[in-house]
């Protein structure tokens, strides 16, 4: 869900648990539009359930190493982007990220989250992935459908949990 208000863009989006629609034709990858311009510091909250917080820096990390994007787990205090667990019974989505934007920038504050229903069942690996693909739209990627990290349905990523090329591909594009 996307919705504009004035200049400044307001979003969300879901990693749907489960597989409940049909996907749409195939992309390499996807832009939701705006960017970062500056290193992005990343807050871990601490004390996150199973592998969660281990996902998060994962995830972090694989983007930070495999693109041109520049991301940065800070210890504490400010950040742009914040990293929790919370345990939503009764949602359909085990990952979601809220961002803000004006223009086509982010407004430091995107907030996205591990939801413990869901992840509390899954693999390591698997965490990891949800974790990833959320940070995939922290840092901008929409959802294509296929074998991709940025698959919005966790089921349908073939096992996959880090990025793919295309979406590397993607991501060195925009930063
Ligand atoms: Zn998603």
């Amino acid at each position: 869900m996307k919705t504009r208000i004035s200049s400044a863009t307001i979003g969300v989006l879901a990693s749907l648990a489960l597989l409940l629609s049909v996907a749409t034709p195939a992309n390499a990858y996807a832009y939701l539009g705006p960017k970062w311009n500056t290193q992005v510091y990343v807050a871990i909250i601490s004390g996150q359930p199973g592998s969660n917080g281990a996902g998060w820096t994962n995830g972090t990390n694989d983007w930070n190493s495999m693109t041109d994007a520049n991301l940065y787990i800070t210890p504490g205090g400010a950040a742009h982007v914040y990293t929790y667990s919370i345990n939503s019974s009764g949602a359909t989505w085990d990952g979601i990220t809220y961002w803000t934007s004006t223009g086509s920038t982010f407004n430091s504050g995107t907030k996205a989250y591990l939801n413990t229903k869901y992840t509390g069942g899954y693999d390591v690996n698997k965490v990891r992935g949800v974790a990833a693909h959320e940070m995939g739209h922290a840092l901008g990627l929409d959802h294509v459908s296929g074998c991709h990290l940025m698959n919005g349905f966790t089921t349908s990523r073939c096992g996959i949990y880090r990025p793919t090329a295309d979406e590397i591909n993607g991501i060195n594009n925009k930063y």
